[in-house]
């Protein structure tokens, strides 16, 4: 394959040319080189796929910037790494579809394989439109993964008439008025060749076919509305914002086109007790006067059942104390993140007499008296508390 020329110096224009300018650059050059005016010359031929390329490459905003930045390499090929645009593959059909594409109305289509883009078009089914869900989850649920059944409403095919939309003994017919095509052409001449104006065929909405006697069922439709149980898998550490799309579980498409897709949004369940905090969880968990001083092992709730936890004697209210990964699993990569237990010594409102009399005993015990330098800047306090 011969060098690649510059796509600007194809097109006659400077590397600063707007959009406007470029296109009209290709519109003059295209029309100058079309093969239906310079029939059975090669070297048009080839000046016109040239030029067609070149106008694909610069009136997309992205191409045309990678191609400035990498020339023909940021735009050509699989191997580029790119996504491969394949203008290897460029060929008349594909230069005569961006000049149609772009409105000219010329249409030169008939003698170079423009039948084949319109057959291309009349078998185009129309796909089903997506589905959109909310899953509420609890933490537990997400924390351990989960699959889910959920019931679902939507298109499904016709059983009766197996998605044609025609009556099970009748068969759909060839539209009488396009012959098949979906679309109405009005040719006229101009000094170009002729002028094409292709409108969507009126009769049978640009499907190409009519169905005369319509299934009872659906009524022509080839779909009904019905209900579905899927089943999803989530896996451990989803958050809300998260969503799993499954192919093809959306609402089938008319007359037997091809299923849309469903979307599952995940959404975090408020839980009573935890706050998650990235993957890390927290907790608020009271305890008694004796314990903080004594000291005490205690049951705790997790995300995945309960736990011990060991408080030290002389714990203060306030403390965090760190259970490691006892949190929810990092959804991509490896670990769990921790539970964050903060404790609250708790203090009791309702006491009887007896009691009343002990807590005052306890009152004139000086090791119970805060000591002096406990008083702290409480955004200090804060910070200590919340690591931050
Ligand atoms: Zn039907
Ligand atoms: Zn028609």
């Amino acid at each position: 394959m011969a060098a690649k020329r510059d796509y600007y110096e194809v097109l006659g224009v400077p590397r600063t040319a707007t959009e406007e300018e470029i296109k009209k650059a290709y519109r003059k050059l295209a029309l100058q080189y079309h093969p239906d005016r310079n029939p059975g010359d090669k070297e048009a031929e080839e000046k016109f796929k040239e030029i067609a390329e070149a106008y694909a490459v610069l009136s997309d905003p992205e191409k045309r910037q990678r191609y400035d930045r990498f020339g023909h390499a940021g735009v050509s090929g699989s191997g580029s790494g790119f996504g491969g645009f394949g203008f290897e593959d460029f060929d008349l059909t594909d230069a005569l579809r961006t000049f149609m594409e772009e409105g000219f109305g010329f249409d030169f289509g008939e003698f170079f394989g423009g039948g084949s883009r319109r057959r291309g078009r009349t078998q185009r089914q129309q796909r089903g439109s997506d589905l959109q869900i909310k899953l509420k989850l609890s933490l537990e649920e997400i924390a351990s993964g989960v699959t889910k059944k959920i019931k679902i409403k939507k298109y499904v095919r016709c059983d009766e008439c197996r998605g044609s939309g025609a009556s099970p003994n009748s068969q759909p017919t060839t539209c009488p008025v396009c012959r098949g095509s979906g679309e109405i052409r009005q040719v006229s001449q101009s000094i170009f060749g002729q002028f094409v104006n292709i409108r969507t065929c009126h009769q049978c909405h640009g499907e190409g076919r009519i169905i005369s006697d319509p299934c009872p069922v659906c009524r022509g439709e080839g779909r009904v509305m019905g209900e579905r149980v899927i089943e999803v898998h989530i896996p451990a550490g989803v958050a809300s914002g998260n969503y799993i799309p499954l192919r093809g579980e959306g609402h089938v498409g008319r007359k037997g086109g091809p299923a849309g897709d469903l979307i599952v949004f995940i959404e975090e369940k408020k839980h009573p007790i935890f706050e998650r905090h990235g993957d890390d969880v927290l907790m608020v968990l009271p305890i008694s006067f004796p314990q903080a001083v004594l000291g005490d092992t205690v049951e705790v709730p997790t995300l995945t059942g309960r736990a011990r936890l060991n408080i030290a004697p002389g714990t203060q209210s306030g403390k965090i104390l760190r259970m490691r990964n006892k949190g929810i699993p990092h959804l991509h990569g490896s670990g769990i993140g921790d539970q964050l237990v903060q404790i609250e010594v708790y203090v009791p409102t309702k006491l009887t007499g007896e009691e009343k009399k002990k807590i005052a005993e306890l009152k004139e015990m000086d090791s119970l008296k805060p000591r002096k330098g406990q008083h702290k800047n409480i955004f200090e306090r804060l910070r200590e508390t919340f690591n931050i």
